[in-house]
């Protein structure tokens, strides 16, 4: 077995999370590697092309990218926040339009357009408005100042750990306010009975100061990545899955990749689910309590996606998203499509859709590998992806022409990204599963520690913050303030 030079740490899985972890240590000389199982690096950030058109996965739209907000300055700091091209939503129109079986509402721009929106949809509401704003301002707030890395932990009122459903309905909200509100739980992969108001406000309270798409692809953003680390003197593996985590007693040792390569360092940063991690950890290091506690995770909605070319002429792109919502007598959202029409260059015209579909419908390909599910799979997809498109039709008109490029399930992302049941936004940080889940701060290994978007929140920012907040955990706070925190201020 071959052995080579130690390294500082070692990180595990090349998504955002894992990117942005080592590029971070590299500014802070560390000598790190990532190691990735795909042959190519980037995880859920990178897209994928299919008949000339770049097809996004993990990054449809994302918030707080403004000059001095919370994302830029962590992707200044990364180095990547000049090279990424991306266009500002909610210019001249609405960032998304949520249609409603009965009514429709328009998500602008601004913490105070969003105020005058729902006052002026819901004037009933005019209390529990003021309410939410309030609170929406202060997710805000803590956001711009990233409180969350910052050595005094912020006072969070009670009410922001109560269920989303909860608050709204303690709040004695209207049937259709709920229903608007509702929305942002799904970005994250939770119903409104599952998501945390602290997540609703803050993934929301995000979008509102200022919402982002990319305007090259998926690949470029995670070349980005790959540029900074390089440039940074962090080495990337590829194609060679990391298979068990090595220790020497209670102490982190290593890495076996499965091509059998040994890579040593006392620490490693495990940026990918944390159910992939207990796999590779030695036998004995977790309390068999725990061992379950992790298996038992619930993770978020998986989902179902298609992506069809369309005729720029007669669909042109939308600078808006669409979700195309049904709510049940309470106000709650039970089912819905996001849509998202985007230039798909030439003469054709990208139409994406998202809709959720539970692993189960899946099982019976449980078994089998992506590219090898046979055509009954292939004939499931294109049966739902038609289905998706007569739906679409109905917001749309006609689609008559478009053509189906490419659609995704569960398994997909399961396969690419080994994300177990293919769940989109990892672990389910539910108010019920609070509890659960504080076992994944009793970490097993000393120098084991955890980013991705499981460390601290889902999406492109909560999973950038739990990358900083991985290294604020592995060189202490003191460190942490002086060689990175006011670094993000700097500028
Ligand atoms: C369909 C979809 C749409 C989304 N849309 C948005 C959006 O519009 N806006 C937004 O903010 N967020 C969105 N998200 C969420 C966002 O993409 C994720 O939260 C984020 O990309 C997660 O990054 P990560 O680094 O934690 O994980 P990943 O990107 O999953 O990276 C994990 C990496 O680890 C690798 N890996 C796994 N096991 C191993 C192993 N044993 N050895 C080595 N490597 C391994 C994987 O191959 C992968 O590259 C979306 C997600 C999905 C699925």
């Amino acid at each position: 077995m071959e052995t080579e030079k130690p390294f500082d740490a070692l990180i595990i899985g090349s998504g955002i999370g894992g990117l942005s972890t080592g590029i971070i240590l590299s500014r802070l000389r560390y000598r790190v590697a990532v190691i990735e199982k795909n042959p190519l690096p980037g995880g859920l950030m990178r897209g994928y092309s299919r008949d000339g058109i770049d097809c996004p996965v993990g990054v449809h739209y994302f918030g707080a990218f403004g000059e001095s907000q919370p994302l830029r300055r962590m992707f200044d700091y990364l180095g990547v926040g000049g090279a990424l091209a991306a266009e500002r939503m909610g210019q001249n129109g609405p960032i998304d339009r949520y249609l409603f079986d009965d009514f429709t509402f328009d998500l602008p721009e601004g913490l105070d357009a969003f105020a005058e929106a729902l006052e002026s949809s819901f004037p009933e509401d005019y209390r529990p408005i003021a309410t939410i704003l309030g609170n929406l301002c202060a997710m805000a707030d803590l956001q711009n100042s990233l409180s969350f890395l910052s050595p005094a932990i912020p006072f969070l009122k009670e009410d922001l750990l109560l269920p989303l459903s909860v608050y709204l309905m303690k709040m004695k909200c209207t049937s259709r306010l709920r229903s608007v509100l509702s929305v942002a739980s799904r970005w994250m992969g939770l119903s409104e009975q599952d998501c945390p108001v602290l997540y609703h406000h803050l993934a929301l309270a995000s979008y509102l100061l200022s919402a982002w798409r990319l305007v090259g692809s998926g690949a470029d953003m995670a070349e980005a990545f790959v540029a900074q680390l390089a440039k940074r003197g962090g080495s990337l593996i590829c194609n060679d899955p990391a298979a068990a985590i090595l220790a020497e007693g209670k102490e982190v040792a290593g890495l076996r990749l499965a091509s059998g390569r040994v890579l040593k360092a006392s620490r490693i940063v495990a940026a990918v689910h944390p159910k992939t991690v207990l796999m590779m950890l030695p036998e004995g290091s977790v309390k068999p309590l725990q061992a379950r506690r992790i298996r038992g995770f619930a993770d978020t909605e998986s989902l179902f996606v298609a992506n069809f070319a369309v005729d720029a002429r007669t669909r042109p792109a939308l600078p808006h998203n669409i979700y195309r919502l049904h709510a049940d007598s309470e106000g709650w959202i039970p089912a819905g499509v996001f849509y998202q029409l985007r230039a798909g260059g030439k003469d054709r015209n990208l139409l994406t859709m998202i809709t959720k579909s539970s692993f189960s419908e899946w099982r019976r390909w449980e078994g089998t590998t992506t590219g090898g599910r046979g055509a009954d799979y292939r004939e499931e997809k294109i049966r739902r992806a038609e289905c998706l498109l007569g739906k679409a039709e109905e917001i749309f008109g006609s689609l008559a022409g478009a053509k189906i490029i490419d659609a995704y399930t569960p398994l997909t992302l399961r396969d690419r990204v080994n994300s177990p049941c293919g769940s989109p936004y990892g672990v389910m940080r539910s108010t019920r599963q609070f509890p659960a889940m504080a076992v994944l701060h009793r970490r097993p290994l000393n120098g084991l520690f955890f980013a991705g978007q499981n460390a601290l929140a889902p999406g492109i920012l909560g999973t950038v913050m739990g990358s900083f907040h991985a290294v604020r955990q592995m060189i202490g706070q003191e460190r942490f303030d002086r060689d990175v925190f006011v670094k993000l201020f700097a500028g």
